[in-house]
């Protein structure tokens, strides 16, 4: 039957969204599962920001990205990071155009909504041991009773030795949980507000029931514990003071649904982004501009601190890509800056039908659709968001319609029902061109957030794309 003139005009001139699994052949099917595989299997190796920069660099190294601090020059093609305090990680791949031409980055973060142990976490109560916790990051608090927790970080003694710590991931490890009150006795508890169920001070995680042998001490269920510690980690009480303990999900990422279509795991934002623009970085071909690969700190909670994106940090190393280049000039960074433009890679939301009254269902992201752009964030308003120019979208639009990748551009949820922001502000307050974009996600912050495997693809590909086209 030939198409009515009505059918070709709408063709024509309607923007028509469909998932992109409507259209993928079974070979690209196979490629955006494997690669979801490699990401699954990297996500599970790196719960916290210190893990992902050490799987990270590792990666770097194969690939012969170089530290800069050993480098005296750099030249076009040269591949070198800046590893900060092992938390955060600068990546350059050094272009054939000048440094001052400008740069392109994608910046992503490797912080996690999670529970972090207080400074003297470790008590007694009732023959039950506990440690002391305070959340980091956006959580709903319900969410982190009852399931299995992993202890990863750092214990850093006064004479700089460090143990790693990272318990509750294999077989044969003890896993810990915070509990919550049975239905039985909970009439109170569930009369309250969602926000109000779980009390922050209540998140204590019980780790030992069995007293130590003797007698004369009062807490001996604790005293057991931290012989136990003392044997494993060599670590008496006092060196808690000086450790960064995170608690984590103790189940790993998988492959979510009958079909396999979607990958559920603990940290997807911002993981997932930071995943897919390190592999971009480490893949791109023929780069013009400087490529450079952000992977941040702090972003849960505000990107404060020398590991956060509002650090010095980052100007410094981009000022010493301008000083081992030989190009370094008084104030060169702040034009190099200015003629720059960034990817923020940062997780979106993806419509959820269950919820969906917080939607306008023609301005949000769909699961499958493709890599999701935020032309600006904010709230209430668009106050405190960063909002991308429309000269620079379209020449993004330009190079993913070249490219053949599927996007959609969308906001965060309904006018005036909440918001948020990312590190975009931060990079477009120094002048760079900057837009938020990447994966959208279902269960944003919770311990298991769930993407689509066509869409971490689609990142993947937009992230490397820019660096060679942009
Ligand atoms: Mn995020
Ligand atoms: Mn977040």
């Amino acid at each position: 039957m030939e198409k009515s003139e009505a059918k070709e005009l709408e063709e024509k001139l309607f923007n028509t969204k469909s998932s992109g699994w409507e259209t993928v052949t079974s070979e690209e099917k196979n490629t955006i599962f494997k690669f979801s595989d490699e990401y699954i299997w990297f996500l599970n190796r790196a719960k916290t920001e210190r893990e992902f920069v050490e799987g990270a660099v590792k990666i770097l190294a194969e690939n012969n990205f170089k530290d800069i601090a050993t480098v005296d020059s750099i030249k076009a093609g040269d591949k070198v990071y800046f590893n900060n305090r092992g938390k955060s990680l600068y990546i350059a791949v050094i272009g054939n155009k000048k440094l001052e031409e400008g740069l392109n980055l994608v910046g992503a973060h490797i912080d996690s909504p999670r529970l972090d142990l207080k400074p003297n976490p470790l008590y007694e109560d009732t023959e039950f041991a506990y440690f002391n916790t305070h959340y980091y990051g956006g959580i709903k608090k319900y969410q982190w009773t009852a399931i299995p927790l992993a202890i990863h970080g750092v214990i850093v003694k006064p004479n700089g030795e460090k143990i790693t710590v990272k318990i509750g991931e294999d077989e044969e490890d003890p896993i810990f949980t915070i509990t919550d009150l049975l239905p039985h006795l909970a009439k109170e508890q569930l009369q309250r507000k969602l926000d109000e169920g779980i009390n922050g001070e209540d998140l204590n995680l019980l780790i030992g029931n069995m007293p130590y042998e003797g007698e004369g001490v009062k807490d001996r269920v604790k005293l057991n514990v931290l012989k136990l510690l003392n044997e494993k980690y060599g670590i008496v009480e006092a060196d808690f003071l000086s450790s960064e303990l995170e608690l984590v999900p103790a189940f790993n990422a998988k492959s979510l649904g009958f079909d396999k279509s979607m990958v559920a795991g603990y940290g997807h934002d911002d993981k997932i982004c930071a995943y897919t623009s390190l592999r971009a970085i480490l893949e791109a071909q023929n780069i013009e501009k400087t490529a450079i690969c952000i992977l941040s700190d702090k972003e849960e909670v505000g990107s404060m601190g020398n590991t956060g994106m509002e650090s010095q940090t980052f100007d410094y190393f981009i000022s010493e890509l301008l000083n081992k280049s030989g190009e370094n000039r008084p104030n060169l960074l702040n034009k190099v800056f200015c003629n720059s433009s960034m990817l923020s890679a940062d997780v979106g939301v993806t419509y959820d039908p269950i919820y969906g009254a917080v939607s306008d269902r023609t301005n949000c992201a769909y699961s499958a659709y493709g890599i999701s752009f935020d032309k600006y964030t904010g709230s209430r308003g668009k106050a405190g968001g960063s909002d991308a120019n429309a000269e620079f979208i379209a020449k993004l639009r330009g190079i993913l319609e070249k490219n053949d990748i599927k996007y959609q551009i969308s906001e965060l949820g309904r006018v005036d029902v909440g918001g948020g922001g990312t590190i975009a502000y931060i990079l477009a307050n120094k002048g760079v061109e900057v837009i938020d974009c990447g994966v959208p996600v279902l269960s944003m912050h919770s311990p298991y957030e769930v993407a689509s495997k066509y869409d971490i693809y689609s990142a993947y590909r937009t992230y490397k794309a820019f660096y060679e086209e942009a």
